[in-house]
């Protein structure tokens, strides 16, 4: 039996990410999407312009089957169409998608679009530099109140959401970074639901979604992406991703995105695009040559600790990391004997694996966050959340792990010094 859905063909996700939302008549038949590089586009009559614009602007929606004109590249194009259909396959539950011009796009448009001076919202803490920026320097100034809560406090976490007054979003980073400390989204969820109105759970899923975590799958109402990390996975672009199972929620981002102008671009939409349906592949991979990697490195006398998922101390902490996700990711924390001193030496003296911030790309990476991605912090906060001197991030990459794991244990014999 053939199964359709809203007159698509039903199929797996692996092969919905190759076979759907792309017409090769649309493209004088090639087989993979055009770059539709056009800013404006030609309507098909002036009665076809005036319907367009009903529906841009949400004063009528379109029947079933109803192909409406495009308008204008900044309101959306082809190329964003296409990847929003395919990126709706990337987690079970998503039924629509909006792709902006960055994370911090992405994540920025869903805070102005759900919050108003006066308003509050719960976030962990720590959360991306990137949002810490605009919660400090801009929603807070606005007006608009921040309830922090400690990344892996569940009670505390039910407790500001059942408590804070005029709540409009919830907004989880889970794992936290750099700590990679997990927060219960499926508990905040409920916490959520027992609201009216119920606030939107909304979770920054870069670090394991969407292939060892499905946001919406766990209660999220919004799983916001850095495209530009995983799900692009070569250093190569930014770009950010939002999706939803209520398309409600998606077509006021979108509303937003073309008043802000944050749309992600045709040539940035068709590579983002053609990354898709390799991102499990890389994810795996990356996976298992982290878990190869914090295995070796536990060893090594100059490490205080490995922090990785697989490998969390913390019974609650194992046990949330066991029912939330599928698997440990790419991402692994070493805290180093010797501070600072040790950690520079180390960074300094890798040759495979390059010191930069950013991560999710098939090269691995290492930074320092204290002096980096999290240099802006207090250092009340950098002792709070355990981003001490020793401590740095490693992104695993697709490299073979021998090599990774011999260039590691060559900086930690350095960060050893030279008596070590
Ligand atoms: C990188 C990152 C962002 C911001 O994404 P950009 O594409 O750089 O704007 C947001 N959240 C997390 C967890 C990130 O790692």
């Amino acid at each position: 039996m053939v199964r359709r859905r809203r007159g698509h063909l039903i199929v797996r996700p692996d092969t919905a990410l190759i076979s759907r939302g792309f017409d090769p008549k649309l493209s004088v038949g090639s087989a993979r999407p055009a770059v539709f590089r056009s800013s404006t586009y030609v309507f098909s009559s002036p009665e076809s312009a005036e319907r367009a614009f009903d529906i841009a602007l949400g004063r009528s929606v379109p029947a079933h089957g109803e192909s409406v004109d495009l308008i204008y590249a900044r309101l959306s194009h082809p190329n964003a169409e296409i990847l929003e259909d395919h990126l709706t396959a990337i987690e079970p539950k998503a039924e629509a998608a909006a792709v902006f011009n960055t994370g911090m796009a992405a994540i920025s448009t869903i805070f102005l679009a759900l919050l108003r001076p006066g308003s509050a919202f719960v976030h962990t803490t720590p959360v991306y530099g990137g949002t810490q920026h605009l919660i400090h320097q801009l929603l807070e100034p606005m007006g608009i109140r921040a309830v922090p809560v400690p990344a892996g406090d569940s009670d505390a976490l039910a407790e500001a959401i059942a408590t804070t007054p005029k709540l409009g979003l919830v907004f989880i980073e889970t794992p936290a970074n750099p700590t990679l400390v997990m927060t219960d989204i499926a508990h905040a969820a409920k916490a959520a639901a027992a609201l009216d109105p119920r606030p939107p759970v909304v979770v920054d899923n870069t670090f394991l979604g969407p292939t060892f975590q499905q946001a919406l799958d766990l209660g999220a109402d919004l799983s916001v992406y850095s495209a530009t990390k995983y799900l692009a996975g070569q250093s190569d672009m930014l770009g950010g991703a939002v999706l939803s199972s209520q398309p409600a929620l998606i077509s006021m981002l979108r509303g937003l995105r073309a008043v802000l102008g944050n749309i992600l671009p045709p040539d940035e939409a068709w590579i983002l695009d053609s990354r898709l349906p390799t991102v499990a592949l890389r994810m795996h991979v990356q996976e298992r040559n982290a878990h190869k990697v914090a295995t070796a490195l536990a060893e090594h006398p100059a490490v205080a600790r490995v922090i990785h998922p697989a490998f969390f101390a913390d019974a609650a902490q194992a046990e949330l990391a066991a029912r939330q996700c599928t698997g440990h990711g790419g991402m692994v924390a070493l805290d180093l004997h010797g501070g600072r001193r040790a950690a520079f030496d180390f960074l300094r003296t890798l040759t495979i694996t390059r010191n930069a911030v950013s991560l999710g790309g098939i090269e691995s990476l290492a930074c320092h966050p204290r002096t980096t991605t999290h240099a802006e912090l207090s250092e009340e906060e950098l002792e709070r959340y355990g981003i001490g001197e020793g401590l740095v991030r490693l992104s695993i990459g697709i490299e073979d792990p021998r090599d990774l794991i011999e260039d590691f244990e060559r900086g930690l014999d350095a960060a050893m010094g030279p008596a070590g």
